[in-house]
């Protein structure tokens, strides 16, 4: 294969969404982006609930959320089909929780994060099957620590995307400048040359001067380009820890279960929250259970996890277990809607997310002639345009990127050397 200018490892939506900026800005340069999937979008960005918020207590975090979702909302608008309701999301919170929350909340109000509250009275109104008041005598709801939901705090600028269609999007667009994707190519490691070769077989020496100038491919081909930008996720450590370069990511799994059952008719048309009719993206008071409906398929999506406890686990593929809904998320869901008592899951995914441990918003960084864009931490549908903005700023050398909408973001701020962001508090 000819020399590229620039390739890049991974398919998901940051690797296409940061191969159409980089051509956008670049027309005519060659871009490859080599994936180990058949097709786009097969990684983690398969597994995900496709849902988008700008609800976040890092301000970075949400620059990055609130300006990608413009952007979507903008070709939605064009016409093009990603699948997009701004349905909302819906935390539904303890006392508790209000108080523990109270402050991130104003701030990011502040910030400029539209947020309503609804009243527990507006919420069993809407939501007759809720059950607000956990019952006192409830051993089983005592024993998992489940209090009363107390309000409703609803993020406007949310909703759901087809992350599938999604990415495809950004995929066409690529390919319509000029950009390459070879599938079912597994890329190994980058290329690390010494600058002036010897010719010897044990080269790269210690003393010589080294740098990167392309990939190794699993089937033990190289490809040399002017530069190479890691957009692998989760598998970016086994990609980059060969040649000793540390992405600072930890992988985590995430469950996500389906159910299916005439009881969750109720869920498919909610009048109260948004024009469609359609029940938010719903959070529950107890380690961050969420359900989801696909109104298409008739099916409530759920998941959760634990805040402190899952190990730290990179798995090539990654499985769900019927115990985990049957014994944490079930247990919880029935109690704040028994509409679930009895269910089972009827399909179920896992994935993982590359979380950055450190503040859970996305590294963006070049060292050695490297681009890595990592650490989407859970979140990286609905920030994907923007990271894939600033890395085609970092690409072209620039200080600052052009976030969608004309907000100016400084590129450093995602970088190791002079980060400069805000722990983020709202994980899901
Ligand atoms: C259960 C679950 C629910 C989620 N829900 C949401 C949500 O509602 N909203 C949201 O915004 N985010 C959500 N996420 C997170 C979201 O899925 C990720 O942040 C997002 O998909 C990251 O995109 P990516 O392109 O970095 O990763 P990926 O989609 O994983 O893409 C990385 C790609 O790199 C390829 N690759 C890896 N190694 C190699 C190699 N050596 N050679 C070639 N190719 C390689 C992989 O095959 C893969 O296609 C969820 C994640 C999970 C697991």
């Amino acid at each position: 294969m000819e020399k590229q200018d620039i390739v890049i490892v991974g398919a998901g939506i940051f690797g296409v969404a940061i191969g159409y900026h980089i051509l956008k800005e670049n027309p005519g340069k060659k871009v490859t982006i080599f994936e180990k999937f058949p097709t786009c979008g097969q990684g983690n960005t398969a597994k995900s609930a496709g849902a988008f918020r700008n609800v976040f207590s890092s301000k970075t975090n949400f620059l990055l959320a609130d300006t990608s979702v413009d952007f979507y909302l903008d070709i939605h608008r064009q016409g093009h089909d990603i699948g997009l309701e701004q349905a909302g999301y819906l935390w539904l919170m303890s006392h508790s929780q209000l108080e523990r929350n109270k402050d991130v909340l104003a701030k990011m109000q502040h910030n400029g994060v539209k947020l309503k509250f609804y009243e527990k009275e507006e919420l069993k109104k809407i939501m007759p099957y809720l059950n607000t008041d956990i019952d006192p005598a409830d051993e089983e709801a005592r024993m998992m620590g489940l209090e009363s939901i107390e309000k409703g705090v609803f993020g406007v600028k949310c909703g759901f995307v087809d992350a599938d269609k999604l990415t495809r999007f950004y995929e066409t667009e690529f390919k319509k400048m000029g950009g390459q994707v070879i599938y079912n190519t597994e890329v190994a490691m980058p290329l690390l040359e010494p600058r002036e070769k010897l010719g010897l077989e044990c080269e790269p020496l210690i003393w010589q001067d080294v740098e990167i100038t392309g990939v190794r491919l699993k089937s033990g081909k190289t490809v040399n380009a002017d530069k190479v930008i890691i957009a692998a996720n989760s598998w970016a450590p086994n990609i980059l820890d060969p040649v000793g370069i540390d992405c600072m990511i930890k992988s985590v799994k995430r469950q996500m279960f389906v159910l299916r059952s005439q009881k969750l008719a109720p869920l498919m048309k909610v009048e109260g929250f948004n024009q469609f009719n359609a029940l938010p993206f719903t959070i529950f008071p107890k380690a961050a259970i969420y359900i989801r409906v696909d109104r298409i398929e008739g099916s409530v999506w759920a998941s959760g996890h634990e805040h402190f406890g899952a190990p730290y686990l990179f798995e090539e593929d990654p499985k769900a277990t019927d115990e985990y809904y049957d014994y944490n998320i079930y247990q919880v869901l029935r109690k704040y809607m028994p509409m679930f008592d009895g269910l089972k899951a009827a399909n179920k995914w896992a994935g993982l997310y590359d979380m950055n441990t450190l503040d859970a918003n996305p590294y963006i960084f070049e060292t050695h002639n490297v681009i890595i864009a990592v650490g989407s931490s859970g979140s990286g549908i609905m920030k994907a345009d923007a990271a894939g903005r600033i890395t085609a700023a970092l690409y072209a050398g620039r200080k600052e990127a052009e976030l969608y909408g004309n907000r100016k973001f400084e590129v450093a701020t995602l970088g190791l050397k002079h980060r400069n962001v805000e722990p983020e508090k709202f994980i899901l």
